[in-house]
């Protein structure tokens, strides 16, 4: 299992995969069940659909570590369009975004100023989460997310639990009254900065949202699919007191739609978070890596 997550991982940084596989109809036909399309108005259709459903959404336009000091504008540009895109909506969506995406590579400053401008046009109803990327990144992330949140509210952060430094991160950021979004984490770590068995990834992250909802003011985001984790956190925040809306649970678009209906019909903060645009391919492998299970829909396809 763990060779087909390393396979799928390093197949997500090859450029012949990347350049190749995207032109291939099942290869095609099987992201679609995880991308609504590759479009602003496919992601609002398909947010839509889930305001339907009681359920609130979060958008991130796919791409990463980009080259040149204009594209990483064009993707501030893009989600400036996007947020006017979004007053067709009715509950307030927020975004998510690559700090790589907006220009991390090539200069800091350049970064921060995009970064800077999203928060402001978000507005103080709306955060801005800030995603994770792999390890090397995490200082420089950290340290830009604290940076902004001196300076605006309705930033957030997301955090890793597959990384051993994750709860001493916690500690230092908790006196900002941070927004923080949780995951298990979906690069690939050495076994000396991340634990490599997926029990004890999962127990940290059990840790960790204990953790968060011990943070006061904290705002919290537990974003796992994983079942018996959300079931175990539903029942630490009743046993902490906690009302049921005051985090909330986040999922990918296409995976665990009925989980992501339960929590929303039982009246938690049921959210999804919905991925959309022409750069899908390392995304979309790492989405496979998770569970490789998801290779067999590919080959269905390819039949
Ligand atoms: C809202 C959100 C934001 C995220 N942001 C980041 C980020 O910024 N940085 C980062 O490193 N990672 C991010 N991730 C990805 C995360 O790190 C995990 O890789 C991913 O969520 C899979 O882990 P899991 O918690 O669902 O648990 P797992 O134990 O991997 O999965 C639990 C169960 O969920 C189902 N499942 C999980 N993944 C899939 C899939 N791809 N296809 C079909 N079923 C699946 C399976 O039934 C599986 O048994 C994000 C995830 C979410 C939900």
């Amino acid at each position: 299992m763990s060779l087909a997550r390393d396979l799928l991982l390093a197949g997500a940084q090859s450029r012949f995969l990347r350049e190749t596989a995207p032109k291939l109809p099942f290869v095609r036909r099987t992201v679609a069940r995880f991308l609504p399309g590759e479009e602003i108005p496919d992601a609002i259709a398909a947010a839509k659909a889930l305001e339907a459903q009681n359920m609130r959404v979060v958008f991130t336009r796919l791409g990463e570590n980009i080259t040149q000091a204009a594209e990483a504008d064009a993707v501030a540009a893009h989600y400036l369009a996007l947020f006017d895109a979004m007053d067709e909506l009715q509950r307030r969506p927020e975004i998510s975004v690559k700090l790589t995406q907006l220009g991390l590579d090539l200069s800091v400053a350049q970064c921060m100023e995009n970064l800077s401008r999203l928060i402001e046009r978000a507005g103080c109803e709306s955060i801005v989460w800030i995603d994770m990327e792999s390890s090397e990144y995490v200082d420089v992330t950290l340290e830009l997310f604290k940076r902004c949140k001196r300076k605006y509210p309705n930033v957030g952060l997301c955090l890793q639990a597959y990384l051993y430094r994750t709860a001493k991160d916690i500690e230092e950021l908790a006196p900002l009254e941070p927004a923080i979004r949780l995951v298990k984490g979906a690069y690939k770590e050495p076994p000396a900065l991340a634990f490599p068995k997926k029990a004890d990834v999962d127990e940290n992250f059990f840790h960790l949202a204990g953790r968060l909802f011990r943070t006061p003011k904290a705002t919290v985001v537990v974003a796992t699919h994983d079942t018996a984790l959300i079931r175990r956190i539903e029942k630490l925040s009743a046993e902490l007191g906690r009302d049921q809306r005051s985090f909330c649970f986040t999922m990918l678009y296409g995976i665990q739609r009925r989980e992501q209906l339960r929590l929303a019909e039982q009246g938690w903060d049921s959210r999804v978070l919905i991925a959309y645009g022409s750069y899908w391919f390392p995304w979309f492998m790492r989405r496979l890596a998770e569970r490789p299970a998801n290779v067999w829909f590919l080959v269905k396809n390819l039949l």
